[in-house]
């Protein structure tokens, strides 16, 4: 299926700062919409229901992906998370932009069902700036951290198969790339003429 909106994919290992980067995002550009992802890990600090993710057990879990109710799903970090079919599928209709903040494994499953979507890495700038983020946050134990550092050893891998890498060195810099690449596509040909059909057909050249 062809839809008007675009379709963006952001993944990064976790420290990265994707989360700040896309909920930043999201508050200067009202056309971009989020897609809440369900999860069988258990909010963590002030995450509510709804809010973050849509936290689940794992027989729901279990039942929704029986059932084809998600586009994408992985495990991640010994969890599992999956993208609702149907808000993904409502957003894009509505012709909304849609924003995806998945991990890597996801991101590859949404460029095989979506075509056009626009795939973009988040990259630490070094592995002691990347050590030092999940340890300030102070979210997780020393034993996850140093899993989730592990794990990002092969994530980081996988920025190679992604359209468009962010280094998340400055912040400010690091978002105004975000919103550069989310500006250039809504600037491709294909996507003006699905956007901006009317203009297009007035002007005779569709
Ligand atoms: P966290 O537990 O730190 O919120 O997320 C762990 C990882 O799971 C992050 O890389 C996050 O982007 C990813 N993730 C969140 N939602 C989804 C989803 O719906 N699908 C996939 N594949 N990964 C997700």
């Amino acid at each position: 299926m062809d839809y008007p909106g675009n379709l963006f994919v952001v993944a990064a290992p976790s420290g990265a700062g994707k989360s700040s980067l896309v909920k930043a995002l999201m508050e200067v550009d009202a056309g971009v919409r989020p897609c809440i992802s369900h999860t069988t890990r258990a909010p963590r600090g002030q995450e509510l229901d709804g809010r973050e993710y849509h936290f689940v057990s794992d027989q729901v879990f279990d039942a929704m992906a029986a059932n084809g109710d998600f586009v994408e799903w992985a495990n991640v970090h010994g969890k599992r998370y999956g993208t609702s079919r149907q808000t993904i599928e409502q957003r894009m209709a509505a012709g909304h932009d849609v924003v995806l903040e998945i991990d890597w494994q996801g991101a590859l499953q949404i460029r095989l069902r979506f075509a056009r979507a626009i795939l973009i890495f988040v990259l630490p700038p070094s592995w002691d700036e990347l050590r030092a983020r999940l340890t300030r946050r102070g979210e997780d134990s020393v034993d996850v951290i140093e899993l989730r550092l592990a794990n990002a050893r092969e994530e980081l891998a996988q920025a190679k198969h992604f359209d468009y890498v962010i280094i998340n060195e400055v912040f400010e810099r690091a978002l105004f790339d975000l919103k550069a690449i989310v500006h250039a596509q809504r600037l491709k040909y294909s996507a003006q003429a699905r956007a901006r059909t009317d203009t297009f057909r007035a002007l005779n050249i569709l």
